[in-house]
């Protein structure tokens, strides 16, 4: 296999992972095309030259994970931080905690619910609305915390999130939140997590440490595709209606603008990462990077700080996917791209974009190193 020709579009978790897989187990040639100026897809962090701060250019990127294999496969390459994501979110004029928990349970109903009690509590407010299978996104969010914490901390942000109807998006979403009658606040439930001690950049360098890896940036899969060798192995993790030329129509995705600062200020919001659950404000968070890395005293302590405000955006031709929108009619048009991809042996669709699936970083490297030992059973 070492003599096979691999190629990769797109430098994120799933082309990195599959690269550094190829390169270090097979002792094959990989070169990976890609469309940025940049190694990392939307994972990417850089150092603010003025600040020290790093920065996560696509928006805040905390690592999680309960794979085993996974934690052990990255932690090769970086350590991580004790770093533990906490996240707020501003309803009408006052901050809250999130996910929702009995912090947030008993702020908004203005209680001092213990858990039994805050368990009753939901348990009469769910039942109000006499749901009995939730079908789609906000069934599913008023049959785990009723109503009110529905409308307060959901409804609007999910809106505003997706630019639809919450009762037109898949229940699966929501699930993504833990909802606790305790004063656990993690955001995450999982058993692992952190940022990379050195930052994003310097974990996609080791990865893609090896000289039998070329990278091209700046380089679009269009612009070469008909160049490549037609027994070449193509890794593709790109949008599959682009790679199709769009032949049974374009699939949705949801994109984001951001809006940096640099303020003059040591602390923005005292937080990493704080929610605007209403519509009077058009962005769903802000970010200030500066609280993901604490331990970093020299960024932390100086007297100013990068914030940078999170506005979703209607997907068009031209601008950034970032999320698939997994309803009935997206989910059967990407089953078509690819039923049209296992046609070609030579194809492999991978990660959040070529899957068309809300993956996290540590599902798309659980997927590479998968779709890896499966190449290698099928040897292809
Ligand atoms: N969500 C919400 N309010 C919040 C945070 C999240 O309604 O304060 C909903 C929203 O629909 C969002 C989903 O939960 O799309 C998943 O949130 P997550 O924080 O996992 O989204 P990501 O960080 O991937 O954008």
């Amino acid at each position: 296999m070492a003599n096979e020709q691999f190629f990769i579009v797109g430098t994120g978790f799933f082309g990195a992972v599959m690269a550094e897989r190829i390169t270090s187990q097979l002792g094959a040639s990989v070169t990976i095309f890609e469309k940025r100026p940049h190694f990392g897809g939307n994972s990417y962090s850089y150092l603010d030259r003025d600040t020290g701060i790093e920065c996560h250019k696509y928006g805040s990127h905390i690592f999680h994970t309960s794979i085993p294999k996974v934690w052990k496969y990255i932690n090769q390459f970086t350590d991580f931080t004790s770093y533990r994501h906490h996240v707020l979110t501003k309803h009408a004029g006052q901050v809250f905690a999130m996910p929702i928990n009995l912090f947030t349970i008993n702020q908004l109903y203005q209680k001092n619910f213990t858990p039994s009690e805050a368990q009753e509590f939901l348990a009469a407010e769910i039942a109000r609305d006499k749901l009995s299978a939730p079908k789609n996104l906000e069934e599913k969010a008023i049959s785990l915390i009723g109503r009110p914490l529905y409308e307060a901390f959901i409804k609007n942000y999910t809106k505003k999130q997706w630019g639809c109807d919450p009762k037109e998006l898949p229940a699966e979403i929501i699930t993504r939140l833990p909802v606790r009658t305790s004063y656990n606040t993690n955001y995450f439930a999982d058993t692992w997590q952190g940022v990379p001690k050195d930052g994003y950049f310097a974990l996609f360098q080791k990865l893609l440490d090896n000289p039998k890896i070329t990278i091209k940036y700046n380089c679009t899969y269009e612009s070469v595709k008909n160049e490549l060798p037609k027994s070449a192995k193509i890794i593709y993790t790109g949008m599959p209606d682009a790679l199709f030329d769009y032949k049974f129509g374009p699939l949705n995705w949801r994109s984001l603008k951001f809006e940096w600062e640099t303020l003059d200020m040591q602390d923005y919001q005292g937080t990493a990462s704080m929610n605007y659950a209403d519509l009077d404000v058009a962005y769903t968070r802000i970010h200030e990077f500066k609280h993901y890395n604490p331990e970093r005293l020299a960024a932390f302590n100086c007297p100013k700080t990068i914030i940078c405000r999170e506005y979703p955006e209607t997907y068009q031709l031209g601008t950034e996917p970032y999320y698939p929108i997994n309803n009935e009619e997206n989910n059967k048009l990407y089953s078509l791209y690819a039923e049209e991809a296992q046609k070609d042996p030579r194809l492999i669709l991978g990660g959040r974009l070529g899957q068309y699936k809300y993956f996290d970083m540590d599902k798309t490297i659980n997927n590479a190193l998968e779709t890896f030992d499966k190449m290698l059973k099928n040897n292809l």
